[in-house]
């Protein structure tokens, strides 16, 4: 792979390929072999390098242990028939860790440093992304501050590494969801728009409440009157309701601008359905179950591509929904976005880089 920029490599002595169970892969648990790393030190990004995948050292007074000053994305590769890697929508993924960056303080990271540090691992590691249906090599690219410094300021010091991990289907099975009216994942004037770690670690304790009454994930709805839908765990959350697809906007900065969400709403539209990025009450969702008009109900991201709904939980009352024919608008989408990712439809929207 050509790149303008300056990236050393020390490849590793001994690779994990072999010893890799490809058919039992558990989300995030595989790591392939390489990682990119860049330092951020007195104001630029330095010393661009790709090395074996490795336990990093940091100091007790390192400032992200403390403060949480970290941000992440996540997205995806593919491999088609042909061995070639598809990239999808990494550059929708560059964008977002930088709107992340700026509310967290963190310094930017330049294009050119992320697409060709990304594409020169990939390349590197291309035996560690599966080639089979349904599976995909996950990509992890994250900033956070390495100062050695517990005083509470943005730090100078940063890094900006990428790893990757061979995964298959996040979620075999569709989930059970429960509309979550006391806890807050996020407010106006917060970090809800913003892919920071602070925010998952918040989300635990009320996920982990509902975990243990039997629901995969929650509904989250606004932090000031929980009486209106925002997102739904670490996915966006859409429902069709009169062939309208129906998703909260993302202008109040609660919620996190999903790619998939992105990309969804575009082929929607393209299908010719209705939509709608509006918030929906609490009770419009509980009407339309009752009355049997909510035709579709799914998450949306990068892990699961679509997750779909089957059972709802609004206040205290478990709705089963029902089971969602092959011509349903969630399965379509699928099979849809699947199909541009793996190579088997045309990609007219520019979303793939194939190489
Ligand atoms: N909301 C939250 C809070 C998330 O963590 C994610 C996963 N990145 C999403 C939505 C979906 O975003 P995307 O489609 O870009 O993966």
């Amino acid at each position: 792979m050509k790149t303008t920029i300056q990236i050393d490599i020390t490849k590793t002595q001994v690779s994990r390929l072999q010893e890799t169970d490809f058919n039992n892969l558990v989300f995030g648990k595989t790591i392939s072999d390489h990682m990119f790393v860049a330092d951020y030190v007195d104001g630029e990004w330095t010393d661009l390098r790709i090395e074996p995948y490795a336990p990093l050292l940091l100091n007790p007074s390192n400032a992200t242990l403390h403060y949480g000053q970290s941000i992440f994305e996540g997205m995806k590769a593919y491999k088609n028939e042909e061995g070639e890697i598809l990239l999808f929508r990494a550059d929708a993924n560059q964008k977002r860790l930088n709107e992340s960056a700026r509310r967290m303080c963190i310094p930017e990271v330049p294009e050119e440093i992320f697409m060709e540090g990304l594409m020169t691992l990939l390349d590197l590691d291309r035996s560690w992304i599966p080639n089979k249906p349904g599976y995909s090599l996950y990509i992890r690219p994250f900033v956070f501050a390495t100062d050695d410094y517990i005083g509470v300021r943005p730090s100078e010091k940063y890094k900006f590494m990428i790893f990757t991990c061979p995964v298959g289907n996040y979620y075999s099975k569709p989930v059970a969801v429960k509309v979550e009216q006391k806890y807050t994942r996020a407010i106006e004037g917060g970090t809800g728009q913003a892919k920071a770690a602070g925010n998952y670690a918040g989300s635990l304790y009320p996920a982990l409440l509902a975990q243990k009454e039997g629901y995969d994930q929650l509904l989250w709805t606004d932090g000031k009157t929980h009486q209106f839908i925002e997102e739904s765990g670490t996915m966006n959350v859409m429902f069709m309701i009169n062939d309208t697809l129906i998703t909260a906007p993302t202008h109040t900065g609660t919620i996190l601008k999903g790619i998939t969400r992105d990309s969804v709403l575009t082929l929607a539209k393209e299908m010719g359905y209705g939509v709608e990025e509006r918030f929906l009450s609490v009770t419009e969702l509980e009407k339309a179950v009752v009355e049997g008009k909510l035709q579709d109900a799914f998450g949306t991201g990068t892990a699961a591509t679509i997750a779909h709904i089957f059972k709802i939980n609004i206040n205290g009352q478990d709705y089963l929904l029902p089971e969602k024919p092959s011509n349903a608008f969630s399965n379509q989408v699928l099979k849809t976005l699947d199909d541009i990712k793996y190579g088997k439809k045309e990609d007219n929207h520019g979303w793939i880089i194939k190489f």
